[in-house]
C-alpha cells in the first residue's frame, strides 16, 4: 500500500474544477463538498463500537474450540497450575465487529498472574501492558485494508514468572489462541475526474516525487518498541469531516485507489493538535503531502498531518497530546485548504476515526 495512494490515472483536464469547485485535494482526493458529516456524526455511524462486549463466535467455532482453553492451560504449564484452577482466559476486542482497515484494542485477562504477555496477530507482534486496577492486559493492533474477510487467530503467550533460566522460563509459559472473524468493511465509493497535471508529472516533478518517496520509505516503516502514547487519541481539530477513511476512488473511470486518512474541513491557519504523546519523527515539506508532520507514538504507531501552512514543531522534539504541531493549509498537491490525518501502524494505514473512539488506557 502506497503512501496516501499513488496517482496513476490519466485525466481529462478541468473537470474537477466544475464538479468540486476547485476544492479537490489531489493528495487524498477529498471531495470536500460532500459527506459533511462532522466528527460526531461520523463517529456515531458505528455506535456498536462503543460497547465493550466479548465477540460472539459463530456456532461452528464455538463448537470447535470449546475445551481448548483447558487443554491449552494443561499443555502450556505442566505441573504449575492445578487442574482445579478454575479461572480462564478472557479476550475482548473493540470494536466488537472487526473489519479491514480498523484499529483493534485487545483486552486480555489471563488465568494466572503474568509477568509479561505478548501476542501475534496477522503477522504482527502485539505489545501488551498491564492495567493494574482491572488486572487486564491491553494491546493495540489493527487490520490492514488489504486483509481478506475470514477467521484469524490471536496467539497469546504469557510468562508466569520472571525466571531467568531459559528452561524454567519455558516451563512457566502459558499460551492461548483465540480466533476472530474479520468482515469486509463497506467503505463508500466515489468517481472522480482529475487534472492531468496530478497524474502525469514532468521529469522534474518526478524527481521530487522520488526523493519524497525515499524519505517516506525511510521514516514511515520505523518501529520504536517503547510505548509513548498514553490514553485516548484525540481529534487533531474540531471541524467537520470532509472525507472518511477507506473511500474507494475511481479515477477518470478506471484506476481505483483508497483514501488512507481522514479529512477535516478547516480553513488555512487552523491549529492542528497532536493526537497523542509522541516524538516528532518528521517535519518537512514533501511533494504530495506538502508540509508534513509525522509523530511516532511507539509500538509502530504513527500519526501523520498533511498540507500544513506552518510547522510548530521540529524533528526529534517530544510532544504532548493536544500540543500544536502546525497550522492547517493547502500545501502540497491540494487545491483547497484542509487537514488530512493518517494513522499508520507497523506499516499499514488504519482508520483514524475508529482509533479516536477506542477507550485506551
Ligand atoms: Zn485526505
Amino acid at each position: 500500500m502506497s503512501w496516501a495512494g499513488d496517482i496513476k490515472s490519466s485525466a481529462e483536464t478541468g473537470a474537477h474544477e466544475r464538479n468540486y469547485g476547485g476544492m479537490l485535494c489531489p493528495e487524498c482526493y477529498a471531495d470536500v463538498v460532500t459527506q459533511e458529516t462532522g466528527l460526531p456524526a461520523c463517529i456515531q455511524t458505528t455506535p456498536r463500537q462503543e460497547r465493550m462486549t466479548t465477540l460472539r463466535r459463530p456456532q461452528s467455532l464455538r463448537t470447535r474450540f470449546s475445551g481448548s482453553l483447558v487443554i491449552g492451560m494443561v499443555l502450556g504449564s505442566p505441573g504449575l497450575l492445578p487442574l482445579t484452577f478454575a479461572a480462564s482466559w478472557t479476550v475482548k476486542v473493540q470494536p466488537v465487529r472487526l473489519v479491514n482497515g480498523a484499529p483493534v484494542l485487545f483486552q486480555v485477562k489471563a488465568p494466572a498472574r503474568l509477568q509479561s504477555l505478548r501476542g501475534t496477530w496477522l503477522g504482527h507482534e502485539i505489545s501488551f501492558s498491564l492495567v493494574s486496577a482491572s488486572k487486564t492486559w491491553v494491546g493495540l493492533g489493527g487490520v490492514s485494508l488489504e486483509t481478506s474477510p475470514g477467521i484469524y487467530p490471536l496467539e497469546l503467550s504469557g510468562e508466569t514468572s520472571a525466571e531467568k533460566s531459559a528452561a524454567k522460563a519455558a516451563a512457566r509459559q502459558i499460551s492461548f489462541t483465540r480466533k476472530f472473524v474479520i468482515r469486509r468493511a463497506s467503505y463508500p465509493k466515489t468517481e472522480i475526474t482529475v487534472d492531468r497535471k496530478f497524474t502525469e508529472p514532468s521529469p522534474d516533478q518526478t524527481k521530487q516525487i522520488d526523493e519524497a518517496k525515499k524519505i517516506k520509505q525511510d521514516f514511515l516503516n520505523r518501529v520504536t518498541p517503547e510505548r509513548e502514547w498514553a490514553g485516548r487519541f484525540a481529534a487533531p481539530a474540531v471541524a467537520p469531516i470532509s472525507d472518511v477513511f477507506g473511500t474507494q476512488r475511481v479515477f477518470n473511470g478506471k484506476t481505483q485507489s483508497s483514501h488512507l486518512g481522514l479529512d477535516f474541513r478547516v480553513p488555512s491557519g487552523t491549529p492542528v493538535a497532536a493526537m497523542n504523546a509522541g516524538t516528532v519523527l518528521l517535519a518537512r515539506p514533501l511533494y504530495f503531502e506538502g508540509n508534513c508532520v509525522v509523530l511516532d507514538h511507539g509500538q509502530g504507531l504513527l500519526t501523520i498531518y498533511m498540507h500544513l501552512s506552518e510547522f510548530k514543531v521540529k524533528e526529534g522534539e517530544q510532544v504532548a497530546r493536544g500540543q500544536q504541531v502546525g497550522l492547517s493549509g493547502g500545501t502540497g498537491r491540494a487545491t483547497g485548504p484542509h487537514l488530512h490525518v493518517a494513522v499508520r501502524w507497523q506499516g499499514t494505514y488504519l482508520d483514524p476515526a475508529v482509533l479516536i473512539k477506542l477507550p485506551l488506557p
